[in-house]
């Protein structure tokens, strides 16, 4: 059975997902929780929970790869949920590994550039400013679409059920950012971008979308931030010839 030196995986994963270029990330980006020192099969997941560490310890995952990891600032305490958590990682020999605005960003492996790809539209250029840095991209559609086509095709293509504000526009030029995206709204007549795909529904971003007659696709926070962990997931499964799994633990929020 093939497998991967544990330090070499982060070592590799910290260069190719470029965690230095996000120094501001409240997320600890990166190795949190050491596990086997070596890998033999990796794991995928959108949020770090309980539910997720016992499946994939079940399924005798030694590595998962998370978006929203455990420790964001540091570490306080490690009491509770927090205790309850870490040592179904570590009774496991399960490595934790968080990966959070550059898999927003990253213009290859990332949330961002991913949907856009998905949903078959061009990639133009960066959008959406969080701390400091665009980590969202908008682009043109094909073809001049109805709202409700398009918010079919996101449906469709993320498995979700999409929350749709229209504010009249048909979709040509459309912004993506995941997750809690939304205040990226602000930046959308820089681009002229009538149609605004986010996570979260807000209800800040309706009264701005409104006026600036620009419309709403909330798509879900968790089904638009799946889409990052798989493409590394199966980057990872073809570089080291792993198995790779995407332990899903929907929310549908
Ligand atoms: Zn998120």
């Amino acid at each position: 059975m093939s497998s991967v030196d544990l330090r070499k995986l982060v070592s590799f994963l910290d260069k190719e997902l470029a965690l230095s270029e996000f120094p501001g990330d409240e997320s600890i980006n990166g190795l949190q929780v050491e596990g086997s020192s070596r890998v033999h099969r990796i794991g995928v997941a959108v949020d770090a929970c309980d539910h997720v560490f016992r499946e994939a310890a079940e399924k005798q995952i030694d590595f998962l790869l998370v978006h929203h990891g455990l420790i964001w600032g540091g570490i306080k305490a490690l009491t509770g949920i927090m205790k309850t958590r870490v040592k179904t990682l570590l009774d496991a020999g399960i490595s934790l590994y968080a990966c959070h605005l550059p898999l927003d960003w990253h213009p290859v492996h990332g949330n961002n550039s991913r949907i856009l790809k998905l949903l078959k539209i061009r990639q133009t250029g960066e959008f959406g400013e969080y701390h400091g840095r665009r980590i969202g991209y908008w682009g043109r559609t094909g073809r001049e679409m109805s709202l409700k086509e398009f918010s079919s095709l996101v449906d469709r293509t993320l498995q979700t059920e999409t929350l749709v504000r229209d504010f009249g526009r048909p979709v040509r030029n459309v912004g993506v950012v995941s997750g809690g995206g939304w205040s990226a709204i602000y930046e959308a007549a820089q681009y002229d971008i009538d149609t605004f795909l986010t996570g979260e529904p807000s209800h800040s971003a309706y009264s701005l979308a409104e006026e600036m007659k620009v419309n709403l696709v909330f798509a879900g926070h968790y089904a638009t931030e799946t889409v990052g962990v798989r493409a590394v997931g199966q980057m990872l499964g073809a570089r080291y010839r792993l198995m790779t799994e995407f332990i899903d633990h929907p929310t549908g929020l």
